[in-house]
């Protein structure tokens, strides 16, 4: 028998640490009670959680939350150079990088400290510091709820994009279990972005092994980002919005300082952080919650505010980065 409770708090259960209640919530511990459940709950409208790290909820779920605690990593050698490891969904990411780095398999460091589930990490294609997790990805396995079959998403399957994935859009896969490619042997290092190359220098690292740029991740992420556990917050709100090569041209003219990187003839990405920043809202404290005092891109929860209060603050932020830029924010945190 499963264990459903009713009316239970989800405050545990999201970093921002937004205080609602679920009417009803489950744990799953094994893929037969993930199909059981679906077999005996098929018209129920439900929310499929990891670690609740990029979640706002603005509201009680009037539904059954199903908290995914899948758990198991294998290893597979391909070659001397690569093995394959398949991770099921319920384990914890950053303890999975730390697991593989102390195994000496690499691919994952710089996406260190990243919060939240194996489960989650295709929904968004999670990335940081270079690397995104397409760039290891093979296949992961899904739980379709509406044909109640297990299926294989291959990498181009998945349609995997700038934090975005099918997963984003069909809300029916369910991931069971990831598998990736790591290397074993001759690790491709990446410290050319976010300063990470300069972190390694004042460190007089010549040689980088992948432990060493986990480290160097970890420490530029803790100097940069509120940690949950002591402020409430799910990382970067908005994304990092991408414009054609007419709109950065206006842009241009219009705010001569404008950062932006180009990501190939006709596309532009500008930071979200500078345009909240310019918009003024950059450590802008409401009481209860605000915007970050050094991260413009992540909002706060500073103990009680509630998902409508966050939710307001970004509308109006979006509003005036719109205003400003003529530029439509996109948010990265899932609003519920
Ligand atoms: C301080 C901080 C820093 C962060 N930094 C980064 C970063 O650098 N890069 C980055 O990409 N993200 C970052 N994030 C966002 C977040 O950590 C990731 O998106 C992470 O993958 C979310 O995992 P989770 O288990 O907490 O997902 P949840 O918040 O539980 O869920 C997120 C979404 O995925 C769905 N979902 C969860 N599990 C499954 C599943 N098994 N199958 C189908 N759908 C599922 C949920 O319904 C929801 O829509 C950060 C967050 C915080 C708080």
């Amino acid at each position: 028998m499963m264990d459903v409770k009713e009316n239970y708090s989800l405050k545990k259960y999201n970093s921002f640490n937004i205080d609602v209640i679920a009417k009803e919530f489950i744990q799953i511990n094994s893929i037969k009670e993930l199909i059981d459940l679906q077999k005996n709950s098929k018209n129920k409208n439900k929310l499929f959680i990891g670690g609740g790290s990029n979640i706002l909820f603005t509201n009680n779920f009037e539904g059954l939350v199903v908290h995914i605690n899948l758990k198991g990593i294998s290893v597979k050698k391909i070659n001397e150079n690569f093995s394959e490891i398949k991770v099921m969904s319920g384990e914890n990411w950053n303890e999975l990088v730390n697991w593989c780095i102390e195994n000496n398999l690499g691919g994952l460091e710089n996406l260190s400290l990243i919060p939240g589930n194996v489960g989650a990490a295709p929904i968004q294609n999670i990335g940081a510091y270079g690397v995104e997790l397409k760039d290891v990805f093979i296949s992961c396995e899904v739980y379709d709820l509406n044909t109640e079959k297990l299926t294989i998403y291959n990498l181009n399957d998945c349609k995997f994009g700038y934090r975005d994935s099918i997963f984003k859009k069909n809300k029916n896969l369910i991931v069971v279990s990831i598998t990736m490619k790591l290397s074993s042997k001759n690790h491709k290092i990446n410290s050319s972005y976010g300063g990470i190359n300069d972190e390694l220098k004042n460190l007089n690292i010549k040689e980088p092994t992948i432990k060493d740029i986990s480290n160097v991740v970890c420490d530029i992420r803790n100097k940069k980002l509120p940690n949950p556990n002591k402020i409430g917050n799910a990382g970067s709100f908005f994304k990092n919005p991408i414009v054609n090569s007419k709109k950065i041209n206006w842009l241009k003219e219009n705010f001569n300082n404008i950062p932006f990187y180009k990501i190939d003839e006709n596309s532009y990405k500008i930071p979200a952080a500078w345009l909240i920043e310019t918009s003024g809202f950059k450590g802008k404290d409401f009481g209860n919650f605000g915007v970050h005092k050094t991260q413009p891109l992540v909002l706060v929860n500073y103990g009680k505010a509630s998902g409508s209060d966050i939710n307001k603050l970004s509308l109006s932020i979006k509003e005036v980065v719109n205003k400003l830029f003529k530029i439509e924010l996109e948010t990265e945190v899932n609003i519920i």
